[in-house]
């Protein structure tokens, strides 16, 4: 039995591993912690039995500890909950599925208690990227990578020990206004960019896919998991998502991986590494597919993207201010506070307003999370 527990279950990455759970038998689920659907959250305890769960809110927590009095299952609340539930003593592995830079503390916790980290949480990589690889290594713990770009950069890696990587071509779908210019996303609402060609996400991830913010995250958050500097990480759009990103060695050999967009394969492959194993679902059909197409992107319109390349360059507290402002931002696109374009327009500003920290401590990084937020709230 291999022991997991899930940050963010209630999510799309956490219900998605959760299927893998109910699908396999040696699986077993210890821990479990969400922000607020207590529904789904009792639902899961369950069926799951954790032993622990959390809830970001103590009067959630209240609520749930009344629901769920008849089971075994202890109920927590805050940061320390998220922290407890990221540090169970039995736990081998930590499938980090929460969304944004709440993810940061409980993975540095997780790592220093020993455990391996199946890492969907982005935002923490690129804003604490110098502290958390250190610190795996340091511990001997595995970050496996979740997001499907990273997984499949992975998995072209392997058995390539020693071998020097020449480029990482990291693939992007384009997103649902790909092919548009600034001129046309003057009214774009926030259904629309909820509305992805290809891929069934939570709804931050989904906005972030519509900027190409979400690539320039995985840029950043490329250059910590591999080791690379962020010009050697090439943005090419492949709009059928079939192949989910490549590796090109000293020689001009590119592998890549390929597959059909289903995020339970890179989910099921942190899970399991370096074991693959049966994984139902529809398989790539060549003939049906026909054509694989490819693109450069448009970094004018999708200026966030040229913007997380200008951060990863610079480094230090600079990627946190991009990834910080970029939160809020969404946010205020979601709460229809904002448009569209404003959420690149406001990351701009944060970046130009910021005097960058070099090796940002753990405490510097969430107080440029503060200041960027406090910058984005005096705006208006
Ligand atoms: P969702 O919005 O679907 O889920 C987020 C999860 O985090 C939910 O379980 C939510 O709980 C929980 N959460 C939010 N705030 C808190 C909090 N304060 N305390 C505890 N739990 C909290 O996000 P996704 O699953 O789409 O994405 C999760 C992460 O994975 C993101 O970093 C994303 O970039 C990354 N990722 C996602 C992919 C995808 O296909 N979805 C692909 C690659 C990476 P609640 O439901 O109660 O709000």
């Amino acid at each position: 039995m291999k022991k997991i527990a899930i940050l963010g279950s209630t999510g799309s990455i956490g219900t998605q591993t959760l299927e893998i759970v109910r699908e396999k038998q040696d699986l077993e689920v210890l821990g479990l912690a969400a922000g607020s659907n207590i529904q789904l959250l009792e639902q899961q305890i369950r069926e799951f039995s954790p032993k622990m769960a959390a809830v970001w809110s103590e009067e959630k927590a209240m609520e749930l500890r009344t629901k769920v009095a008849d089971t075994d299952t202890e109920v927590v609340s805050g940061m320390d909950g998220l922290i407890r539930i990221a540090t169970l003593s039995d736990a081998e592995i930590l499938v980090t599925a929460i969304v944004g830079m709440i993810g940061i503390r409980p993975t540095i916790e997780a790592i220093k208690a020993g455990k391996d980290i199946a890492l969907a949480n982005k935002e923490t990589l690129v804003t604490a990227g110098h502290l958390i690889m250190p610190l795996a290594a340091e511990h001997q713990v595995k970050i496996l990578p979740v997001d499907s770009e990273h997984s499949a950069i992975f998995q072209a890696l392997q058995g390539n020990t020693g071998n020097p990587v020449h480029k990482i071509l990291l693939t992007a779908s384009g997103g649902p206004f790909r092919g548009k210019k600034q001129e046309d996303l003057l009214d774009v609402q926030v259904e629309d960019a909820l509305r992805h060609p290809n891929w069934s996400m939570g709804r931050k991830i989904t906005i972030d896919s519509s900027t190409m913010v979400n690539k320039g995250l995985e840029v950043i958050e490329a250059k910590w998991l591999f080791d690379v500097e962020v010009d050697q990480v090439e943005v090419v759009i492949q709009p059928q998502s079939i192949i989910h990103s490549m590796v090109e060695y000293e020689d001009g050999a590119v592998l890549a991986q390929l597959g059909t967009p289903d995020m339970k394969l890179p989910i099921q492959y942190a899970l399991y590494y370096p074991q693959r194993r049966y994984l139902p679902g529809d398989r790539l059909d060549f003939w049906k597919l026909r054509s694989i197409t490819f693109e450069k992107p448009d970094m004018d319109t999708f200026y966030g993207l040229k913007l997380a390349y200008i951060a990863g360059r610079r480094g230090g507290s600079l990627p946190t201010v991009f990834n910080a402002a970029n939160e809020l931002a969404v946010q205020q696109f979601l709460n229809r506070q904002i448009t569209f374009l404003e959420i690149t327009e406001i990351i701009e500003d944060c970046i130009r307003a910021h005097k960058v920290i070099e090796h940002p401590t753990l405490e510097q990084i969430l107080e440029t999370e503060k200041e960027t937020y406090d910058r984005i709230n005096s705006r208006r």
